[in-house]
């Protein structure tokens, strides 16, 4: 049998780094098993529902490359893959339940719950949840109520003996925490499945789109592994195969704690602003309470997509590590080509104002993206994050501000040795772009060392103010690289304010 497994996130928030992680991990089995992966929209909680967050759900995947077999827009044997389009089925299968007598009729006012709970409180009472009032009422009265009007819910019929009168226990199997045995009476006692308002509860609508849809494994998060005592009742009482459990391990800010905003970004979108690239993104998340090769960090989608299997899960909860996505955000920096990093750093570069204020996209010249293109190279290798790009590239575009004198002088020495390195190497700019144009770095590079040597100066005392007056600064991008970007003339120019400023006293 083909493996088929979903994600199936409820629109009520932006997708978070733990639900991309559930997404992945099926994303992986489905792969791996050459299954098929479903995205099913649980949209049942209306109050709390927002196209804002479908949307961002839509395009956060999109982001990270992430598709679907099967799901709301691009439909599939099972459609509709939205559960608020899917009332009537749920209703159906509630009433199944109603007359199987595994699930009944309750009446009670929100102000008849509100009341017990009070009480309950005003006593300091252990019971929680529903206190079964309307377990017992009979299937005439009942339907009759219904008939003539009465609102009602529909409520599980938990059971709590067994035959012989001994506590009722649930059992079911999971995939990674093995056998799991639950006390009937530790369950909330008898769970809404359908609401006044003909709207499921998420237990119902869940196992009943698992069952329809075919799923054959169900990945997710372990902070669901509570309520799924409650579907392996449910899956029995419907007398339905339940399929695979698998709760995946918690993920934990490095105090332990459930990652939140309080450890930092946290939605997709925000690691998106600060610059992540989803690559980095799906390599470190993939890692996340799964172990593939000892020693090995690198993975690709799709090696992660052969490799993926469920031993490789660990039953401890992973730490989200920010400074290790760090590392895997300035590799895969690292790999891309100029061209795809400038793309890819562009609107921050715009943002930054870069180009001048006001500039956009279209407005800028073939040039100046030309250069800002070559400029890549430069800032590769430094770069964490992709606001890092542009902003150690803005002397390329506009004139650098140029410091005080003394910061063009070389250690033990002073204002007007600096002026004669600088003159030194003001006269080499010229041999740098024979025939107008410029030299390779490496080129540049035994010159500006040939010239040191002859003159018998450190190579260090003489790139300084070379290096300050050509981008405004002692630490800078790779200097050579910056003079062939600038050309003869604007390094010329450069290099004669500089001249002004320490000729100066
Ligand atoms: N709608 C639930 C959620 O928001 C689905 C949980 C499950 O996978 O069963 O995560
Ligand atoms: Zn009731």
């Amino acid at each position: 049998m083909s493996t088929r497994v979903r994600y199936a996130p409820s629109p009520t928030g932006l997708q978070h780094i733990g639900g991309i992680r559930t997404a992945l991990f099926n994303w992986l089995f489905a792969h791996s098993t050459g299954g098929k992966f479903v995205l099913r929209l649980e949209d049942t909680d209306r109050t709390r529902y927002d196209p804002a967050f479908e949307q961002n759900l839509y395009d956060t995947f999109t982001w990270l490359g992430i598709y679907w077999d099967e799901g709301p827009d691009v439909k599939g044997p099972f459609a509709p893959y939205v559960q608020s389009q899917r009332n009537e089925l749920y209703q159906k299968y509630a009433n199944e339940l109603l007359d199987k007598g595994q699930a009944y009729r309750c009446f009670c006012s929100s102000q008849r719950l509100e009341e017990i709970r009070a009480q309950r409180e005003a006593a300091k009472s252990q019971e929680t949840g529903y206190d079964r009032h309307c377990r017992n009422i009979e299937c005439e009265e009942s339907d009759r109520r219904a008939k003539s009007g009465e609102s009602f819910t529909i409520r599980l019929k938990i059971p709590l003996n067994n035959t012989d009168n001994s506590a009722a226990i649930t059992r079911f199997y999971d995939k990674l925490l093995g056998d799991i045995e639950w006390k009937n009476s530790d369950i909330n006692p008898d769970p809404v499945l359908l609401k006044s308002d003909g709207f499921p509860t998420y237990h119902l609508a869940n196992i009943v789109d698992d069952h329809l849809m075919g799923i054959t494994h169900v990945l997710r998060a372990q902070e669901w592994l509570s309520s799924t005592p409650l579907h392996a009742i449910l899956y029995k009482a419907f007398g339905w195969e339940p399929p695979v459990f698998c709760h995946l391990p918690m993920v934990m800010g490095q105090d332990g704690k459930k990652l939140s905003k309080r450890h930092g970004a946290a939605s997709v979108d925000e690691f998106r602003r600060q610059g992540y690239l989803p690559e980095a993104l799906i390599n470190y998340t993939a890692l996340l309470g799964c172990s593939y090769e000892e020693g090995k960090d690198i993975y690709t989608k799709d090696e992660l997509g052969k490799l993926f299997s469920v031993d490789k899960l660990n039953k401890a909860p992973a730490v989200f590590d920010y400074k290790k996505l760090e590392w895997y955000n300035s590799h895969y920096i690292r790999m891309k080509s100029n061209k795809e990093l400038a793309a890819l750093s562009l609107p921050w570069a715009i943002e930054q104002g870069l180009f001048g204020t006001g500039k956009d996209g279209g407005s800028l010249t073939e040039k100046e993206m030309e250069l800002y293109t070559a400029a890549m190279d430069l800032v590769r290798e430094r770069a964490n994050y992709l606001p890092d790009i542009p902003a150690k590239l803005g002397y390329l575009f506009s004139e650098p501000p140029l410091p005080q004198a003394e910061e063009f002088i070389p250690k033990k020495s002073d204002q007007k040795n600096a002026y004669a390195l600088l003159h030194m190497g003001k006269d080499m700019i010229p041999s740098f772009f024979p025939d107008g144009k410029a030299a390779s770095d490496e080129e540049i590079e035994n010159m500006v060392k040939e010239k040191a040597e002859k003159e018998s100066v450190k190579l260090g005392d003489l790139l300084m103010p070379l290096r300050v007056a050509i981008t405004g600064s002692r630490v800078s991008p790779p200097l050579f690289a910056s003079i062939r970007l600038l050309g003869e003339t604007r390094c010329l120019a450069r290099i004669n304010s500089a001249l002004t400023i320490l000729a100066g006293d």
